[in-house]
């Protein structure tokens, strides 16, 4: 059981790295975990092939994690890289990836993000068949089925696609299978994954901003249902057939992706003004200064300030320095977390109607507070806008949105939330207005926790474009 709850935002799950090259890749492996910092923060590892496969992990981020010297002493000119937070197993060294088990074909590493929705099914039907299991992750059952896959078949690509056929959910894979690496994306896409050039070869990342970061470019986003081989001088694509649609995480674009990253052919930050731009549009009011909560409201709040005409200020200082707010342990700590992290500029809010705008509402008590706050600065009235529709059910797919009852909308019109908040009004986006800024069609579009509607058949849940009962009477 996890022991705190996600509190403003929900936790992003974690990011994936694999690369090929000509030379050593511990150190570029290290600075793409770096960049992907943003998608887990309670450990981070490195695993690379050097005559079998040898790894560094630890607890927290990944320079916290990983030691200098180790990283340095790591040499392999392939390799793949994981910075992890836990939507399904607890936070502890052994659920650290990447996981590493040695096979009569070689030695296998895996870094996984996402969430394999049958996990607990297969593991019941291994375990009656007498497997035993070490963690608690879902990404030990990938790993455990791929090794004992490839014992047959002594085909990594046949090996992959079996596993593909045999887990459901969200999952975006760096595997290394003895001295071969490949990217995998679900057949729906979910998570994201993308490869790029390097300097000294060809890699795949969970965001797009990595290659930048390390000298090289984004060649294109890995396909849904796609296995990608990664050489030093090349990549090769391997169809698998299986997918069978689109519905890439809606969330990347609102809030979870750094803006800087291109995602399935979308610029994060471009998609973030366009929703800000159109909750303008359909959430107007009439006040004299639009304030972004930092740094996750930041891009929304410049297209809302954009499209209204509206005056745009920094008016509320973030301390960078502080852990986020829902690692503190209850709720008088929260409160207390939210002053440390947040100063107001009452210059900017004094005698002020203010619209304060963020990407997303999860419980809403963070945001209550920050209202609040404002309200103490002296602004004279508080208009809550939301870069997203109401978030009404749970994630299933690798966000840690795990019951209905955390959320703020869970019972409540609007306007109850509204009144929960102390604000003086409160607008979300529409389905349709995040769709079309976002660019992408519904249908290729995961929109599950905002609609109740799922792209993967879930136990109780409703599955997209399911048509009901009483739709053949
Ligand atoms: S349910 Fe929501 S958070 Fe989860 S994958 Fe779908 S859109 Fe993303």
């Amino acid at each position: 059981m996890r022991l705190t709850e996600p509190e403003h935002h929900p936790r992003e799950e974690c990011g994936v790295f694999a690369i090929a090259s000509v030379s050593s890749v511990s150190i570029d492996i290290f600075y793409a975990l770096r960049i992907l910092q943003h998608r887990g923060q309670e450990s981070a590892g490195i695993s690379v092939y050097n005559n079998g496969i040898k790894s560094i992990k630890g607890m927290g981020l990944a320079h916290q994690a990983l030691k200098a010297d180790d990283i340095q002493n790591l040499k392999g000119d392939l390799g793949i890289g994981h910075v992890r937070y836990s939507t399904v197993g607890s936070s502890t060294i052994e659920n650290a990836q990447p996981i590493v088990v040695s096979t009569n074909y070689g030695d296998i590493a895996l870094a996984h993000n996402g969430e394999i929705v049958n996990a607990d099914k297969i593991m019941n039907d291994l375990k009656k068949k007498g497997w035993a299991f070490i963690t608690s992750s879902d990404s030990e059952i990938v790993i455990r089925l791929l090794a004992n896959d490839i014992a047959n078949t002594g085909d990594p690509i046949r090996s992959i696609r079996n596993l593909m056929s045999t887990i459901q959910g969200a999952y975006s894979l760096a595997i290394m299978i003895d001295n071969r690496v490949f990217a995998v994306r679900d057949p729906y896409g979910i998570r994201p994954l993308c490869v790029g050039r390097t300097k000294t070869g060809y890699a795949a990342a969970s965001e797009s901003v990595v290659f930048d970061t390390l000298g090289g470019e984004l060649i294109r986003d890995v396909e849904p249902g796609e296995i990608v081989e990664l050489l030093p001088g090349e990549i090769k694509s391997i169809k698998t057939g299986l997918s069978k649609g689109q519905a890439h995480c809606m969330f990347e674009w609102v809030y979870i992706a750094r803006a800087d990253s291109f995602m399935d052919g979308t610029l994060v930050y471009e998609a973030r003004r366009r929703i800000g731009e159109q909750l303008a549009k359909e959430q107007p009011v009439d006040a004299d200064v639009v304030v972004p909560i930092p740094d996750s409201g930041r891009s929304h709040a410049m297209g809302y300030a954009e499209a209204s005409g509206m005056r745009y200020s920094e008016g509320l200082m973030k301390n960078r320095y502080v852990e986020r707010t829902f690692i503190m342990p209850d709720q008088a700590d929260r409160t207390t977390g939210v002053m440390l992290k947040l100063n107001p500029i009452k210059s900017v809010l004094k005698d002020k109607r203010v619209v304060l705008v963020d990407d997303s509402i999860v419980r809403g008590t963070t945001m209550r507070k920050i209202v609040q706050l404002v309200r103490n600065a002296g602004a004279k009235e508080v208009h809550v806008r939301v870069g997203s529709p109401p978030i009404i059910a749970p994630c299933y797919f690798g966000i840690d949105m795990k019951t209905r009852d955390q959320f703020a909308a869970t019972g409540r019109t609007v306007e109850e939330i509204g009144k929960m908040l102390t604000a003086d009004s409160l607008g979300y986006l529409s389905v349709e207005g995040l769709v079309g800024a976002i660019g992408h069609n519904a249908s290729d579009l995961c929109l599950g926790c905002l609609t109740e509607e799922y792209p993967i058949p879930v136990p109780g849940e409703k599955v997209r474009y399911q048509r009901k009962l009483d739709s053949f009477t």
